[in-house]
C-alpha cells in the first residue's frame, strides 16, 4: 500500500454523525484538542454548517488551515451532501457542503464517515501492511469503505463503499436506505434489537441481547449469530468482487465482546478460497476524523 504518514497530518477534523458531532485540532496525526456536541437530527444543512463551524472556531481553526469534514450519508463528486438512511439527517437533500464550507472556513474535503474512518484504518490502523483492504463499522448501522492500493473506493454519487446496503441472503426486513433485506437491516444494533422484540424480549437493545448472551441465554445467542453471519457473508461476497486480504471490524456492536470471534466461525464455514484475514479496528473513535484529514492531505497532494 502506498504510504501516507500520519506524523504528516496536521490540521482540523469534523465527524458529524446521526448523535454527534465531534471536531478535533490534529497535529502530527495525534489528536490534540478535541470537541463534541449532540446532533439536531431534526435540524436543516444550515444549522449543521453554523454548528461546523462554531466549533472550528472554538478550537482555534484559521482561514485555510487543512481541513476535512466527514459525515454521516453520502458526498458526491461535487461535495453535496444527501441523506441515505431514513431517520437520519433526513433534511440534508443536496446541500452544497463543500462550496459552502469552502466560503466560510476555507479549502475542506467532504467525505462520509465510514468511508473515512476506513481510509484511517487502511494507513494507520488495522489495515496497515494489506493491499487490498475493507472496513466495516457494525453500530446502530452498518456503514463501511474499501480501500484498494492506498485509494479509497469513491463514486459519482458518493454511493460507493456504502456495504451495508448490499443485501442479504438472510434479510427479511426493509432497509432505511429503501431496500429490503440488507445487511444493514439483517446485522446492525438496531436490527439486533428488532429481532430480540419479535421474540418476545421488546426493550432489549443490542447491548442487552449481549449480555444475555453472555449469562448463556441462547435465544441472545442465536440472534448474534445471525448477526455475525449476515456480516461473514458480505464479507467472503466483497473479497470475491475485490480481492481482499484484510477486513477490519468496528463499531459498538462490532467491537462487544466475542463479535468478531463469531463472524470468524462463520467466516470458516465459507470455502477457503472465500476466507479472509479479520482483525480489529484500532483507531476507535478518531478514525473518522483522522481519515478525514488524511483525505485533505491527499486531495491537496
Ligand atoms: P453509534 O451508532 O453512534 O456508534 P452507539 O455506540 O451508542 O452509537 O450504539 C450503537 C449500537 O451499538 C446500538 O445498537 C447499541 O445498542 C449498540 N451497543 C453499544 N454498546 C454496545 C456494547 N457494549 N455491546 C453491544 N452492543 C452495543
Amino acid at each position: 500500500m502506498q504510504g501516507l504518514a500520519r506524523l504528516s497530518l496536521d490540521g482540523f477534523a469534523v465527524d458529524l454523525g446521526g448523535t454527534k458531532i465531534a471536531a478535533a485540532r490534529i497535529e502530527r496525526g495525534t489528536v490534540k484538542e478535541r470537541l463534541q456536541t449532540a446532533t439536531d437530527g431534526k435540524a436543516g444543512p444550515e444549522v449543521q454548517l453554523a454548528t461546523i463551524e462554531g466549533l472550528l472556531q472554538r478550537l482555534g481553526h484559521a482561514a485555510g488551515a487543512a481541513l476535512g469534514v466527514a459525515v454521516a450519508g453520502r458526498i458526491d463528486g461535487e461535495g453535496s451532501w444527501h441523506a441515505v438512511n431514513r431517520g437520519i439527517l433526513e433534511a440534508v437533500q443536496g446541500f452544497p457542503l463543500a462550496k459552502a464550507l469552502e466560503g466560510i472556513v476555507g479549502p475542506v474535503t467532504c467525505c462520509n464517515d465510514a468511508a473515512a474512518a476506513a481510509f484511517a484504518e487502511a494507513h494507520f490502523g488495522a489495515g496497515r501492511g494489506s493491499r487490498h483492504f475493507a472496513y466495516l463499522t457494525v453500530s446502530t448501522g452498518v456503514g463501511g469503505g474499501i480501500v484498494l492500493d492506498g485509494r479509497l473506493v469513491q463514486s459519482r454519487n458518493g454511493l460507493a463503499g456504502h456495504v451495508g446496503f448490499v443485501r442479504s441472503p438472510f434479510g427479511q426486513r426493509p432497509c432505511g436506505s429503501g431496500r429490503h433485506g440488507t445487511v444493514e437491516s439483517t446485522a446492525a444494533g438496531r436490527a439486533i434489537a428488532a429481532e430480540a422484540e419479535a421474540q418476545g424480549h421488546a426493550g432489549a437493545d443490542a447491548r442487552a441481547v449481549f449480555a444475555a448472551a453472555a449469562r448463556g441465554e441462547a435465544w441472545a445467542e442465536t440472534i448474534i449469530a445471525g448477526s455475525a453471519r449476515a456480516v461473514a457473508t458480505l464479507i467472503a461476497d466483497l473479497a470475491t468482487i475485490l480481492g481482499l486480504d484484510r477486513v477490519a471490524i468496528g463499531g459498538s456492536v462490532g467491537l462487544a465482546e466475542g463479535y468478531l470471534e463469531r463472524v470468524r466461525t462463520a467466516l470458516a464455514q465459507e470455502p477457503e478460497l472465500f476466507r479472509v484475514e479479520l482483525a480489529p479496528a484500532e483507531l476507535g473513535h478518531d478514525s473518522a476524523l483522522l481519515g478525514a484529514l488524511a483525505l485533505r492531505h491527499m486531495a491537496a497532494g
